[in-house]
């Protein structure tokens, strides 16, 4: 028997809203960890990604907090990226409505005078991007000592981007009884300090990779010369309803789309460089299947979710182990199937080599086959 998110105490207006998309039946990662943030306690939590954190945070966040007076949230969501930003937004809005909280995202890009306005009108949810927030705090926009619930998304993200410092300084103006909530993909190194430092006798729960709910994911290493790459990238979109597409500059991302429109694949660029309303565009003509492919440089991934990329392509190999098991995360999430293809240019077969070393992946680079795809293409 699974249980309900009735029973784990999800009140029902919450639970009604949830159902009203779909959502019946709480992700083992929320079966473990709603109950105990609904009572108040601290918790850090580690899951694969497309494991369901946001509704684990965003159900106690939507049911904890009260309404908030002008310029002091109630709750605050702290996340590393824009992107990852509006996709919280997206999941907790529905259930901020329900409960009668009104949500607003702060995040760099966007205009300072209209988040004062906001906040001045009342914001009970915050979701917020360390520096922009930071901004506010030190404006006298925004002041953090009414926040009840603190959740950091992402933590390990944060660190990696250079944020802690940042988020230090903003907890440390928030109330030392408010309740924290963490979520992170390791719990160790830069990580465990905030959890020391931080959060009271958290709850910890690591959830590790379930292959029976993970779908499983299959990776192609290619040989490819740098010419071939383009041509080859359009064959697999044509094997996908998506992809993602990483390339290692921001230079390439632009030039890469570019060409994959001029072969017939809708294609948008998404990297540091282009405006957030940019970006955001990008984003959403992807989620709308309007754009097929989403050529993107690492930094710019972090932290989206798009739902149901059928393929990963690897344009330029990963950098690094991390960025090899980050970039293919967008694939094969909640449970749907997934591919991924690194193409490898004669340069580039060494280090290949040693990432997949690393990575205990055994499978040869071979000859580029993007036929082959069809028979373990996602249904
Ligand atoms: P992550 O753990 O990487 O933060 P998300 O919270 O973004 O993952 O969730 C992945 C996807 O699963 C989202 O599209 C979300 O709406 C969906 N989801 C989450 N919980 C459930 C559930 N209990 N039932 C069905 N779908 C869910
Ligand atoms: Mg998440």
């Amino acid at each position: 028997m699974t249980t309900s998110f009735d029973q784990l105490g999800v009140p029902r207006k919450l639970v009604g809203a949830l159902a009203q998309r779909g959502i019946t039946e709480p992700f083992p990662i929320q079966a473990a960890t709603i109950a105990e943030a609904m009572a108040g306690r601290d918790l850090c939590g580690r899951a694969p990604t497309g494991s369901g954190k946001t509704l684990a945070f965003s159900l106690p966040l939507a049911a904890r907090v009260g309404r908030a007076e002008p310029r002091r949230p109630r709750g605050l969501v702290l996340l590393p990226t824009r992107e990852l930003a509006a996709q919280v937004a997206a999941e907790l809005t529905p259930l901020a409505q329900a409960a009668g909280r009104r949500v607003a995202t702060f995040y760099g890009g966007t205009s300072l005078g209209r988040d004062q306005q906001r906040l001045r009108r009342g914001v009970d949810l915050a979701i917020a991007c360390p520096g922009r927030l930071a901004d506010l705090v030190g404006r006298g926009d925004a002041d953090l000592s009414d926040v009840e619930v603190v959740v950091l998304d992402e933590a390990d993200r944060m660190a990696d981007m250079g944020f802690l410092p940042e988020v230090r300084r903003l907890l440390d103006t928030t109330p030392k009884q408010r309740q924290t909530l963490l979520f992170s993909a390791t719990l160790d190194g830069d990580v465990d300090v905030l959890i020391r430092r931080y959060q009271r006798d958290p709850v910890r729960h690591e959830l590790a990779e379930d292959p029976a709910e993970q779908g499983e994911v299959r990776h192609y290493f290619w040989h490819a010369e740098p010419s071939e790459r383009v041509a080859l990238t359009r064959d697999v979109v044509a094997h996908a309803s998506s992809a993602i597409v990483f390339t290692r500059t921001k230079h390439a991302a632009d030039r890469v789309a570019k060409q994959l429109n001029r072969r017939g694949v809708a294609s948008a660029a998404i990297h540091g460089n282009r405006s957030q309303n940019q970006r955001q565009r990008a984003l959403a003509a992807f989620s709308s299947g309007e754009v097929a492919a989403l050529v993107a440089t690492d930094v710019a991934a972090r932290g989206i979710h798009v739902d149901d990329v059928g393929v990963v392509v690897h344009f330029d190999p990963a950098a690094t182990e991390k960025d090899y098991v980050h970039r293919s995360g967008r694939t094969g999430r909640a449970g749907a199937d997934g591919l991924v293809v690194t193409l490898v240019a004669p340069d580039k077969v060494a280090d290949v080599k040693g990432l997949q070393r690393a990575l205990r992946l055994r499978e040869r680079i071979g000859t580029a086959a993007p036929g082959e795809l069809a028979a373990s293409a996602v249904r």
